[in-house]
């Protein structure tokens, strides 16, 4: 592969350009169009030679645009990046009347295995890398453009906490004025809950909005839809949000994807309450986008009003979440799901 030039800090694109046998303000002109999300054909100020030199040797964007599918409903964008390997990711731009957001992937499938999630399907074929991520993110900045992306979600295919090494670094990059200076506290990352992870999180200095995925009350039903919960009790994924919450001075926010008849009734409202009673969190209640590879279904409209109404009688911060982009495969991973299914049916039909 290539050298990946979108994640790099100013001091490594330095390093880098100087190897080359270039003058280091070389490196500022080129990192200024990096993060516009420009190709090298786009990088006027720069000489011929010193193009033709850098482009065989490096990639200016490290992924690139290859579907993008606008909601008619509200405005969103599912967009699926291709990389320089021929692997396919998702990202999706979200308008709210707060600003705009990205949701972002951090890995090709994955490997968590959860019965609900469309992108974890094939399992995981790699990590994704913070240069990969961080190009994403400008490709995504130069659509929006002239407005900007101003809060990142990673909650795209991926198990963020389980390719800390590359989200770290990309969190550092992203955040700083060498990149988008996006607010660490506009920042949320998805975890179905790594414990050991999430402790290494919380003393990376970060300001991010640790969400957690838990889409049950106890171990019994965890176990049922999300396999991670075999190895990690739902006891230590909650003392890791604690810790997490003392180290950030952060609230922590649970996501939980109602499904009918396995996670939906009073009694796991008023058991979810209990655990979470004195926590400094929110819940985040999801209706389960129906993924047709899996025969789980959403709880109805009704249940998820009293799941709602449950939590909040005994204090628990809780919301519904929104649901964007129902018309354009909006579940993790659903885009790719159907454009490998394509590329299967056509291959098969050759
Ligand atoms: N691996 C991370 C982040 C990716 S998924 C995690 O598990 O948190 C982002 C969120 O979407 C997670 O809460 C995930 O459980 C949820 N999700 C996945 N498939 C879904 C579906 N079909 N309907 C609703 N939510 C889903």
């Amino acid at each position: 592969m290539k050298t990946q030039l979108t994640g790099m800090s100013m001091n490594q694109l330095t390093n880098w350009v100087t190897a080359q046998g270039e003058p280091a303000f070389r490196a500022r002109q080129l990192n200024d169009w990096l993060k516009k999300g420009a190709h090298f054909e786009d990088m006027r100020n720069l000489p011929a030679s010193l193009i033709e030199k850098i482009k065989s040797l490096a990639s200016a964007q490290a992924a690139r645009v290859i579907e993008r599918h606008g909601s008619k409903l509200d405005g969103t964008e599912k967009l699926l990046f291709g990389l320089e390997d021929g692997h396919t990711v998702e990202g999706v731009i979200m308008r709210y009347h707060h600003g705009i957001s990205f949701c972002l992937s951090t890995q090709v499938g994955c490997a968590m295995g959860c019965a609900f999630c469309a992108s974890t399907l094939n399992g995981k074929l790699r990590d994704l890398t913070a240069g990969e991520m961080a190009s994403m993110c400008y490709l995504a900045n130069r659509m929006v453009s002239p407005s900007a992306i101003g809060n990142l979600v990673l909650m795209g295919s991926g198990e963020p906490l389980d390719n800390t090494k590359e989200v770290f670094a990309f969190l550092h990059h992203i955040t700083s004025t060498d990149s988008l200076n996006i607010g660490a506290r506009h920042i949320s990352l998805s975890t179905c809950g790594l414990p050991d992870q999430m402790h290494r999180l919380a003393q990376e200095g970060l300001q991010i909005t640790l969400s957690v995925s838990l889409h049950g009350p106890n171990d019994e039903i965890r176990q049922q839809i999300m396999p991670i919960a075999r190895v990690h009790t739902i006891d230590a994924v909650l003392d890791a949000c604690r810790y997490y919450i003392q180290k950030t001075g952060r609230r922590v926010v649970f996501e939980y994807a109602l499904i009918q008849d396995i996670n939906d009734s009073l009694d796991n409202a008023q058991e979810l309450a209990k655990r979470l009673r004195g926590m400094q969190c929110h819940v985040n209640l999801i209706p389960l986008n129906d993924v047709k590879e899996r025969s789980l279904r959403a709880s109805t409209k009704v249940q998820v009003e009293r799941f709602l109404n449950c939590l909040k009688a005994l204090n628990i911060s809780a919301t519904v979440r929104r649901q964007l982009g129902d018309d354009i495969f909006g579940a993790c991973g659903q885009l790719r799901a159907q454009r490998l299914k394509t590329q299967l049916s056509e291959e098969g039909s050759q």
